[in-house]
């Protein structure tokens, strides 16, 4: 899932991304279990009291399940549980024998169970669990960072420090109990119901959670935290952060009231849990999760106050899309990871339609735009259904299910119309609520409450897999008054991709004004005409872009620019700005996109007519980019700015560039004002970053920007600089920068590819990760043996392992650094022979896909001035 324009460059993003992938499916869900089990008994209640032993990162448990069973003849009964000593097990009572194999604890019954019959077990247990649970100390590269324990259940980890049914197919009360030091902050689920003191100066914290839920949506937190607390209609509300970070919740939390008003009112249903948590943790596996009533995030995704100003829309998309889970993932669960969809699809339609709300409908229109258009590029996506039992890259899946199932859901709601496609949601949430459900209990939904036959609709979307790829024509019968649009879909039909039967709306401007024309493309290959009143001056083919497709639809360069001009929508003037950027020798396009990238009432377009500029890359499109750098919003300035790094190096562009990061306002400009130089080869450059590197800034934005800039410089002079701030001891966040730099400098220094070896034993996934992809990037076949002991350890996540072997065997294949160099490349700084350059593409692709996934929740490309256009 492509944009070409927005690679971007952060090995953290990347690493946190794998994990977050990780964490979500979990490798072994979709590849062992793409069923759920059969149940043995359903679970009522989980009681489960933790301890700790911090220093040991321990925990130490004590769970008592209260269960029925679902049919008779039952002589044990069966718990997932891994990583974790038990040491005693009780039912009712009485102590009972048990064993565990394979992650299972049997514990067996005095006689065989009725069906229908109640027990109670009592397990006793400990571990140090090394996922589910996790404990963020202080350590060499953060000595005072706060302490922290915290869970994270999806996929099914949570019986990695709980022995517990562990699937989502069915739901359970819960008590969570937590004895933690004294001054500690604890966050768990439903309603805190007291804290009292316990041994040692500890104190012991006992949480509710009253409506039944899946087990991974059980959660806590556990840690040095400072809270903020308010209410919401009675409901507690809470934000909370590592001690330290306070001064990011007002900028990151602000709408979060305001936000369940408006989710509660367009759902049809309100908030329906005791309390509303959020709490920001180090170090976390994905950016957001929606535990049930306390979502999780990630710490480095908070807003830094001084940052604000730079972020379109803060740290909403993230906000919004894990309070849209409370109701679409929490109140109503998948019943399996198959129909994952359900969860993340509405999640990532939820974060939209706030921003629709929010910031207006061209802002969500825009995100539509650019998500088609990167789903539409990825050839691994377009294959495979949202809903399939058949995959073996969960990647792949990922994509599908949040972002294609997104702009399934829009489209849903655009051929229902907001008043039946919204009643449909209310009654899918009232029919199901506190249940498990799979994709026909929404058709269903649907058609009981509207009457609406959703089944060709789920067929081609959700059960078939692609888009339509369109390629239209247009003529004018002047004799006539008659326009014809030849409409074709050029897909390969083939397996699970079908011809699609769309509802298209086509716009035909003439000098007496718009008419609308709605058809339905069902063929693949027909003609539609349309009366008009005379020449058209603009044809719109689905104007306003409500159907996922891509078209390609050859225009005159005068109609592209009536089109970027006067189009009423975002997507459609959108599409303008692109075409004209493929227009190389034409002052007219350069020009219109110049105006549009300074005048166009929506930033967005103008992002993108700068974009086009940068693709132009002519002396009058150089012209353009110059005159709309004084942009009052500073990420469309960063756009801008990042376009010079494209044109050929002149003193004017470099001077220009040193004034913008001396004097720009904004960090995330003048970051990308260091990226710039750097691609430009300015000379001069090399003491800038260097002096950059020395320079404070929020959240490291301009250390982080200078280091990123010394991987594209590319020349031997920043290496010490690179490998110092590589090395322990420095921010983790700079060190993956810095490491991910090292894959483009001194290709033949076997002390670079020997210190990145080194890393590949850190524990961090950050570093880990950012190692990985600098090999790679260096082709030094010294990385084989310790990339394949990494293979082996299992721990690469989910979509890595592929990578990973392609890239083994073609450092294998090629011998050493040098080989296969031609001249232009070792003059280019890049080691890479035409041989490895395929493993690379793969490995960049596959860094592509994670990062726009998380760039889909983070809204990161407004903050790293790094991000590189194309
Ligand atoms: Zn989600």
């Amino acid at each position: 899932m492509t944009f070409p324009w927005k690679k971007l460059r952060s090995h953290a993003s990347v690493a946190a991304a794998v994990l977050g992938v990780a964490a979500l499916l979990g490798s072994a869900t979709r590849a062992d279990r793409p069923y759920a089990p059969s149940r043995d008994y359903h679970l009522e209640n989980v009681r489960v009291a933790l301890h700790f032993d911090i220093d040991q990162r321990k925990v130490i448990g004590d769970v008592t399940h209260t269960l029925s069973t679902l049919h008779a003849g039952l002589t044990h009964l069966d718990f997932d549980c891994a990583e974790l000593t038990v040491s005693s097990a009780r039912v009712n009572g009485k102590d009972a024998p048990f064993d565990l194999r394979e992650d299972k604890l049997h514990v067996q019954l005095a006689q065989p169970a009725k069906a229908g019959e109640k027990f109670e077990v009592e397990l006793k247990y400990e571990g140090k669990p090394t996922s589910g649970l996790y404990f963020i100390l202080p350590d060499k590269d953060d000595p005072g960072r706060a302490k922290e324990i915290w869970t994270q259940g999806e996929a099914e980890d949570t019986h990695h420090y709980i022995p517990i049914y562990d699937y989502p197919n069915d739901r359970t009360t819960s008590e969570m109990i937590l004895t933690v030091p004294g001054d500690w902050l604890t966050v768990s689920n439903g309603k805190l119901l007291n804290v009292q003191d316990a041994p040692d100066g500890q104190k012991t914290w006992t949480w509710r959670q009253s409506l039944p839920v899946s087990t991974y949506l059980i959660s806590f937190v556990a840690g040095e935290y400072k809270e903020k607390k308010d209410t919401w209609h009675n409901i507690p509300i809470s934000y909370n952060v590592p001690r330290g970070m306070e001064d990011t919740i007002d900028t990151t939390f602000s709408h979060t009231k305001e936000m369940l008003d408006f989710f509660s009112d367009r759902f049809g249903v309100q908030y329906p849990w005791e309390q509303y948590a959020q709490t920001a943790v180090y170090d976390f596996v994905a950016s957001g999760m929606e535990n049930v009533s306390a979502t999780t995030l990630a710490a480095r995704d908070m807003v830094h106050a001084d940052l604000a100003s730079e972020k379109p829309e803060a740290a909403d998309s993230l906000i919004s899309h894990e309070m849209t889970h409370q109701w679409f993932g929490d109140l109503v669960t998948c019943k399996d990871w198959t129909n994952t969809w359900l969860n993340e699809g509405f999640a990532t339609f939820g974060a939209t339609l706030w921003e629709e709300h929010y910031y207006g409908a061209d802002a969500s229109s825009y995100r539509y735009w650019r998500e088609q258009n990167s789903w539409m590029q990825s050839r691994e996506l377009y294959p495979i259904p949202i809903v399939t039992r058949d995959i073996n890259d969960s990647v792949e899946y990922v994509g599908n299910v949040y972002d294609k199932a997104g702009w399934v859901i829009h489209m849903l709601r655009e051929q229902l119309g907001d008043e039946a496609f919204f009643r449909a949601l209310k009654h899918y949430l009232e029919a199901n609520r506190l249940q498990n459900v799979v994709s026909a209990d929404l058709a269903k939904a649907i058609e009981e409450s509207s009457g609406t036959n959703v089944d060709q609709f789920f067929d081609q979307w959700i059960y078939g897999a692609g888009a339509p790829r369109f390629i239209v024509r247009s003529t004018y019968d002047d004799a006539g008054r008659k326009v014809s649009l030849s409409i074709k879909q050029t897909q390969k039909v083939e397996a699970h991709v079908g011809l699609f039967r769309v509802p298209v709306e086509v716009s035909i401007t003439t000098s007496k004004g718009e008419k609308n024309f709605p058809i339905e493309v069902s063929k693949a290959d027909e003609t539609f005409t349309f009366a008009v009143d005379g020449p058209p001056l603009m044809v719109l083919f689905d104007k306003g872009d409500k159907i996922l497709k891509s078209v390609d639809f050859q225009k005159s360069p005068e109609e592209w620019i009536r089109q970027l001009r006067t189009a009423s929508d975002v997507p459609d003037r959108a599409d303008a700005a692109f075409a004209l950027g493929l227009l190389r020798d034409n002052e007219a396009a350069a020009n219109a996109l110049g105006e549009a990238a300074q005048h166009d009432k929506f930033w967005g377009v103008r992002e993108e007519a700068l974009r086009a500029l940068g693709r132009i890359n002519s002396q009058p499109a150089r012209k353009q980019v110059l005159s709309a750098l004084s942009n009052d919003q500073p990420w469309v300035r960063a756009v801008a700015v990042e376009q010079l790094g494209r044109f050929h190096s002149d003193d004017e562009i470099d001077k220009r560039l040193q004034n913008i990061y001396k004097d720009d306002k904004a960090y995330s400009v003048r970051g990308a004002a260091l990226q710039s130089l750097a691609l430009d080869k300015a000379p001069n450059s090399e003491p800038i970053l260097e002096r950059a590197l020395m320079t404070p800034s929020p959240d490291d934005v301009l250390q982080s920007a200078a280091l990123r800039a010394m991987g594209s410089l590319a020349d031997n002079s920043v290496v010490s600089a690179l490998m110092e701030w590589s090395s322990p001891g420095k921010p983790s966040a700079l060190r993956s920068v810095a490491i991910g730099s090292l894959g483009h400098v001194d290709l033949k220094n076997h002390d670079i590819t020997a210190r990145l070896i080194s890393y590949l034993n850190e524990s961090s996934f950050d570093i880990r990760f950012a190692a990985i992809f600098a090999l790679g990037r260096r082709g030094d076949p010294t990385a084989v043996e310790p990339l394949e002991a990494m293979l082996k350890t299992g721990q690469v996540g989910i979509g890595v392992p592929h990578a990973l072997e392609d890239l083994i065997a073609q450092l294998k294949g090629q011998g050493g650094p040098q080989k296969g160099l031609s001249g232009a490349d070792q003059k280019n700084g890049d080691a890479v022979s035409s041989n490895n350059q395929a493993v690379l593409d793969r490995l960049d692709h596959l860094e592509q896909q994670l990062t726009d996934m998380n760039d889909r929740l983070r809204r990161i490309e407004a903050s790293l001035p790094g991000s590189k256009s194309d």
